[in-house]
């Protein structure tokens, strides 16, 4: 790192509270050679390994949560809004766990358990995804797991009815 007015490389943090905001942290910087001070946001790294189905390892990225969240909730009653708020808190729990590597079932359970409180259809799409079910009577058993026996057959029917 380097001073944005003079390029001097030697600084000096003086904030002593470095402050989490949205996974970065604030630092209060001096630079040594002309003294001027400025701050600077470094972004947290989360360092929490997915592995995934094939044993293969990636970064995990909250944009990619969102991604797939959104895609599950697209013309459902849950906005955007809510579905950056619900990765942002899945996000932060796995921080505060300290959690360093999870596997993407894992994660997809994680995920689910939090639609299934926010909106049934999206839990389901994201279901099919995640749990690739293999035929119809997989995606029955999910949705019965879930709901009340009376609902869970009002809403097959009202899919059946939709579908013509
Ligand atoms: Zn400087």
């Amino acid at each position: 790192m380097q001073c944005p007015f003079c390029n001097h490389t030697e600084l000096k943090v003086t904030d002593s509270r470095n402050a989490v905001e949205q996974n970065a942290v604030r630092r209060r910087r001096e630079c040594l050679s002309c003294l001027r001070r400025f701050t600077t946001f470094e972004t947290v790294d989360l360092t929490i390994q997915v592995k995934k189905r094939d044993g293969r390892y990636e970064d995990f990225q909250q944009e990619k949560l969102i991604k797939g969240l959104d895609a599950a909730c697209r013309h459902t009653r849950t906005s955007h809004e809510q579905v950056r708020t619900l990765a942002y808190e899945i996000t932060t729990d796995l921080m505060e766990k300290q959690v360093r590597e999870i596997s993407t079932t894992e994660l997809g359970e994680i995920v689910m358990r939090r639609l299934r409180d926010l909106d049934m259809i999206a839990y389901i799409r994201f279901a099919c995804v995640y749990r690739r079910f293999k035929n119809v009577e997989e995606l029955v058993k999910a949705i019965q797991e879930i709901t009340p026996k009376d609902e869970a057959e009002d809403l097959l029917e009202n899919q059946l009815l939709t579908k013509g």
